[in-house]
């Protein structure tokens, strides 16, 4: 018998698979997805083994020297996901395998995690002879039941446990143990439907054992956590499993607690706050069928789950289901796989529907579901734009006065606040706080970012530069302003203006330690603080019944960033964090800080126009010819010297020029954002395309020509 063996070596000239002849000591429990050792030249290496057979390769087999986990680690559809995978990312498979794998189980070298075991004993009665008080006690543990925890016999008397072990009267047993439990203090009740809500579960449920797409576009609050449960419930009546997928962010401590109050006993859960013992557990959870619900962010995709009955993706539009390293999947894609694989619906959630989703919803490959009314509330919040250049005049550089007296409005009432201002990995932007102009290419449709290393102004789609002036080119005020205020200045700032009230910060610094993030939460929603500040963290998923008002500080911040997707990333961050306001039945409020009141996004926000939007941002990447339109591709090519990585994006381009589609248009080259990180240069092209056969041949010979390279590297993103 044979195996052929996937070896994990870090080189992309060995990615594929080898053949090792198997043992006879090997062949009981050798199958196909297992976890072996074998020897790579003299290098002892660990592998995947993809396929067993009987064909005798015309070279001496090696032996295969041991298996490394007793159950397969990839059962078939994970393996052939892994090929999917390759296919969809031009990535190794081992890389996908490694991706789709916890740490614990992953093919590498040193990476060992342990299971964890409790020591427990166990009383064997016909051993019992004459025992002293002690003994008799700790015997008297178990009247009840049939085994205890060591640790509480050893209470009693640790030399009189000993004894009792040393004469057979009590054994030891291992158990294994989980490291990763959810709380089950909670209480939630299934809620009465409203009538959109029953709507949306029976359309749904019509196409339960059938491969098709749902975009559930509920407003912020129309209850579709409460259709996900409900749905979830129908399945599992049915003996199948659901697979929930949440964005990083929005898997806050609240709504994991939600679905376990509903489903106890029954939730894995997956997000990158487990450590890997924690994750490891939590996978075996899976693979021995313990549980039959996984909620997870974007890497849960491939939780081994069988037997799938539902995939609900929640936030759809969010960008955290696009892995941004290798390999580069959208985890979209692969639930669209998985639903085909187990013939079950894919729903996809969200108040602000990606343009790309509902382009599929208007071609009819999606099933539209709309939930336009709040479940609880009457209205949505009313949402008021405040012109931050009046206010600046005014010497209210932060707090707008609108803002600022709402606020203590609000604190009168001791009703609670969330003030946003997102910072988190901007470079910096040029504005004038005059007139609100900010630097455009005249070229595209985004704004140009300032480099300062050259003084230089930069656009990082079609290379145009241009020098930063002194003074403001439209309104000619000495008056641009490098924008700079983070979120731990703002806490200052609100501590000095409202003394009395209780403040608490929420963003990737106040949330780094272990349940701190749980901590916060759990004190805002007991009311123990009057405003949570924070970054975007604070914009997602969460529910706190008595919020009646949302500041946004700084609505232009992610408007101004140069990308063809800031419209839709800032219509719908400012859409989510508005939904945070009068979710329960008090009405709420919202204030958008902007330089920019005429900007249309903000129109579009505060008027809870979705449509509009949708047909002015359309308008836009049709235009500008971006997608839904058109699919992009990123060719980027980094290296340590500057003067290599720029001739080589220029060879690159050539190649592709020759060897693409004439009609497909290929941008750049231009530096990429950030164009220098640890010291390494990143160049890059951008390749707008629609159907192009010759596209992916042509980025697989470049990434072949590339991958023996030492000075740069090629790096590609066909789903960009
Ligand atoms: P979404 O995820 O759409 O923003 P949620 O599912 O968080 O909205 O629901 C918003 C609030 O409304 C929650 O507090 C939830 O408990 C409540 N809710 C949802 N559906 C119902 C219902 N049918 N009856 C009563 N309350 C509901
Ligand atoms: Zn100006």
């Amino acid at each position: 018998m044979y195996a052929d063996v996937l070896v994990e070596i870090k080189a992309k000239q060995v990615d594929k698979t080898f053949t090792y002849s198997i043992p006879n000591f090997l062949i009981e429990n050798i199958k196909v997805g297992c976890l072996v050792t074998v020897y790579f030249g003299k290098k002892e290496v660990e592998g995947y083994v993809l396929k067993i057979h009987n064909e005798a390769p015309d070279f001496q087999t090696k032996d295969i020297i041991s298996i490394k986990n007793e159950v397969p680690v990839l059962n078939e559809e994970m393996i052939e996901l892994g090929y999917y995978l390759k296919e969809e990312t031009l990535c190794s498979l081992s890389a996908c395998y490694g991706a789709m794998l916890p740490k614990a189980l992953k093919a590498k070298k040193g990476t060992k995690v342990n299971k964890k075991y409790q020591v427990y004993l166990q009383i064997v009665p016909e051993k019992i002879s004459k025992l002293t008080a002690l003994q008799e006690q700790i015997i008297n543990l178990f009247t009840n039941q049939t085994k205890i925890l060591k640790k509480e016999a050893q209470q009693i008397s640790p030399s009189g446990t000993n004894t009792l072990i040393k004469k057979g009267i009590l054994k030891e047993v291992l158990k294994e143990e989980y490291r990763y439990e959810l709380a089950n203090d909670q209480k939630d009740f299934k809620k009465e439907l409203t009538n959109e809500q029953q709507l949306a579960v029976k359309t749904i449920q019509k196409s339960f054992a059938k491969s098709a797409t749902f975009l559930l576009h509920g407003v912020t609050g129309s209850g579709k956590t409460e259709v996900y449960l409900q749905l979830i419930e129908k399945v599992l009546k049915e003996g199948k499993t659901a697979l929930v997928l949440v964005p990083e962010i929005s898997l806050t401590p609240q709504l994991i607690e939600r679905f376990n109050a509903r489903f106890p006993q029954k939730i894995a859960v997956l997000h990158s706050h487990l450590n890997d013992g924690e994750r490891f557990d939590e996978w075996r959870k899976i693979t021995k069928k313990e549980v039959s619900i996984v909620i997870g962010a974007r890497s849960a995709i491939f939780a081994p789950l069988e037997n799938i009955g539902i995939i609900i993706l929640d936030e759809e539009h969010s960008e955290s289901y696009k892995q941004e390293n290798n390999p580069k999947y959208h985890a979209k894609k692969v639930a669209q796989k998985r639903s085909e694989t187990w013939h079950c619906p894919l729903v996809l959630g969200s108040a602000t529907p990606s343009l790309d989703s509902m382009a599929r919803v208007l071609k009819k490959r999606y099933c539209y579901i709309p939930m336009k009314k709040r479940a609880l509330a009457l209205k949505l919040p009313e949402i008021s734009l405040v012109d931050m250049t009046e206010e600046v005049k005014q010497n209210h550089l932060i707090l707008s006065r609108e803002l600022e007296y709402e606020i203590i409005t609000r604190l009168n009432k001791k009703e609670q606040i969330v003030l946003l201002l997102n910072r988190r990995g901007y470079s910096t932007i040029i504005s004038c706080a005059n007139c609100g102009y900010t630097y455009k290419c005249p070229h595209c449709e985004i704004t140009l970012t300032y480099h300062k290393t050259k003084n230089q102004l930069r656009c990082h789609y079609c290379g145009y530069t241009k020098f930063v002036e002194k003074t403001c080119p439209k309104c000619h005020e000495n008056s641009l302003n490098y924008y700079g205020l983070g979120t731990e200045k703002l806490e200052e700032y609100v501590k000095e203006v409202f003394p009395t009230a209780k403040i608490l910060r929420m963003d990737a610094d106040s949330t780094q330690n272990k349940g701190k993030l749980e901590e916060i939460t759990k004190a805002f929603q007991e009311k123990k603080y009057d405003i949570l500040l924070g970054t975007q963290m604070v914009s997602k998923g969460l529910d706190f019944p008595n919020v009646t008002l949302v500041g946004i500080l700084n609505a232009d911040s992610t408007l101004n960033i140069p990308d063809y997707k800031s419209n839709e990333r800032s219509f719908s961050l400012l859409s989510q964090a508005s939904g945070r306001a009068g979710r329960s039945t008090k009405l709420g409020k919202v204030i958008i800080q902007t330089y920019n009141k005429e900007q249309p996004i903000l129109k579009f926000v505060a008027n809870h126009d979705y449509n509009s939007y949708f047909k002015y941002e359309m308008r836009i990447r049709k235009t500008l010819k971006y997608p839904p339109f058109y699919y992009l591709a990123q060719v980027k090519i980094k290296g340590k010297d500057y003067q290599i990585v720029t001739e080589e994006i220029i060879k690159a381009k050539n190649y592709l020029t020759k060897n693409i589609d004439q009609k497909s248009i290929i941008l750049g080259p231009a530096p990429s954002n950030p164009f220098l990180m640890n010291n390494i240069y990143s160049y890059e092209l951008l390749i707008k395309y629609r159907y192009d056969e010759k596209l992916i041949t042509a980025l697989k010979e470049l990434d072949t020509i590339y991958s023996t390279n030492s000075k740069v590297s090629l790096d590609i993103d066909i789903s960009y």
